[in-house]
């Protein structure tokens, strides 16, 4: 059903939930199964995430909201498009195949990498969020989104379509125009 993310393999060398793979797309192959790449192991097919633990914790990744309202003010409304807005990034279930699939992650371990920086995004274009700044040290820093080359395997190889590749890429685009507004206009933010 991929909807717990926890079956994460990778099977014939491509990262891919094994409760969404299907033998009869293998036709009569002989059919290799590994850990996912890029993780310690931990034993057989089991590895040690908590490197993305820490890398998820590290981009806040809860809504920080922009001012406190006493409770009997009501809940922090929002209306469908500002949903839509991010709905998309909400969808990650963390089972780490855009980690096995990407090739910067190969290179250094340090990289922020897809997942988490897709659910930066998330929050940094929730309605009812003002963390934005709070996050931008690690999701704008060398480790973050500019240790992106824009390959693509990430979204390639994600079950829920989340699209971390265009997540990563639009908050460039963000932290670019955030980086010149500051300079052009000290003091606007
Ligand atoms: S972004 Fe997609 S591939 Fe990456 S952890 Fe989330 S659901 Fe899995």
């Amino acid at each position: 059903m991929a909807v717990c993310g926890s079956c994460g393999m990778m099977i014939n060398g491509e990262p891919k939930l094994s409760c969404h793979a299907f033998l009869r797309d293998y036709g009569g192959r002989v059919i290799r199964v590994e850990p996912l790449d890029h993780f310690p192991i931990e034993r057989d097919l089991v590895i040690v995430m908590e490197s993305f633990i820490d890398k998820l914790s590290s981009v806040k990744p809860y809504v920080i909201p922009k001012a406190e309202k006493p409770i009997e003010q009501g809940e922090y409304l929002q209306t469908p498009l500002q949903l839509m807005a991010f709905k998309q990034y909400t969808q990650c279930i963390n089972c780490l195949l855009c980690y096995a699939a990407c090739p910067q992650i190969a290179l250094n371990d340090d990289f922020v990498g897809p997942a988490a920086l897709a659910l930066a995004h998330r929050y940094n274009l929730d309605s009812r969020d003002g963390g934005k700044g709070e996050r931008a040290d690690v999701v704008a820093s060398n480790q973050g989104i500019w240790e992106c080359t824009f390959v693509g395997a990430c979204s390639e190889v994600c079950p829920k379509h989340v699209d971390p590749a265009a997540a990563i890429q639009q908050t460039k685009i963000s932290a670019s125009l955030d980086w010149f507004k500051a300079r052009l206009l000290p003091g606007a933010n």
